[in-house]
């Protein structure tokens, strides 16, 4: 019932006809055609800022229109560089690699959590059950088709690697991640998906992989190094993650796709 309904009939004859005809919903490709379309990864580059140890995007020129008739290239990067999906295989042997995610889980409704202010104070910050819990107070229960995106601000560092890693002088990376308690909490709740806009979701000084133990192998996915979540609505946003199908992939890169309702 809606505030036209009320104006429009008295309360009797709303009560007679079992309430007023909802105005119809948008179907999902009509909401998908209209919607502004954000890119919420980075470009890939070969001065795009990588986990320490892992393997850098490079290419090579395989052929050019001007001598071989066509442009091609090679390219090497590791399945965690650039903005990408860890599959749940990536810390849990035995768990789903990469290509066996379901196509369902890699779309969801984005519940995007700002925590950008407390990472000014603490480059260390973990993301707490509180934050989570304040973001159901305010659009309602997180449960099994969301996919819950943490906003940082980290990602205005990108491609800075040295202000993206923040490592202090003995070699410790200090940026934020998410607890183990949140992680464990989002778990119970099935979310899809957990992203972020930093190298990984847990926090630079982890040597542990605590989160990273404890939701992939629960089965759930992470999409690190996102971009653009400032231009996402807390709610609202449809998202739809592409890793490549890689056969027995540990994660991939992915393009990242959120679809923005008009208002
Ligand atoms: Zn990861």
């Amino acid at each position: 019932m809606n505030s036209t309904c009320l104006k429009k009939f008295s309360l009797p004859l709303m009560l007679l006809l079992g309430g007023c005809v909802q105005q119809p919903q948008p179907s999902l490709s009509e909401m998908m055609a209209s919607a502004r379309v954000i890119d919420i990864g980075h470009p890939i580059a070969e001065q795009s800022p990588i986990y320490p140890g892992s393997t850098r995007f490079s290419q090579s020129v395989q052929g050019t229109v001007e001598s071989d008739g066509y442009y091609i290239r090679d390219f090497t990067m590791s399945e965690h560089a650039g903005t990408h999906v860890d599959a749940p295989a990536h810390f849990a042997s035995g768990q789903k690699t990469v290509d066996q995610l379901s196509l369902e889980s890699l779309s969801g409704p984005a519940a995007v959590v700002d925590v950008s202010a407390k990472v000014v104070e603490n480059a260390d910050y973990e993301v707490s059950v509180e934050d989570l819990e304040a973001w159901e107070q305010a659009h309602g229960s997180l449960g099994p088709k969301h996919l819950v995106l943490i906003h940082t601000g980290w990602a205005s560092r990108w491609p800075d690697e040295e202000r993206y890693r923040n490592m202090d002088t003995s070699g410790v990376m200090h940026f934020p991640g998410v607890s183990v308690a949140a992680s464990q909490w989002l778990r119970e709740r099935q979310v899809r998906a957990l992203g972020i806009d930093t190298l990984s979701t847990d926090p630079g000084p982890s040597t542990t992989f605590a989160e990273h133990y404890d939701f992939l192998g629960g089965g759930g996915y992470h999409i690190e190094n996102l971009a653009n979540l400032s231009a996402l609505p807390a709610a609202g946003a449809y998202v739809v993650v592409t890793p490549l199908a890689m056969n027995g992939g540990s994660g991939s890169p992915a393009r990242v796709l959120a679809f923005v309702p008009q208002e």
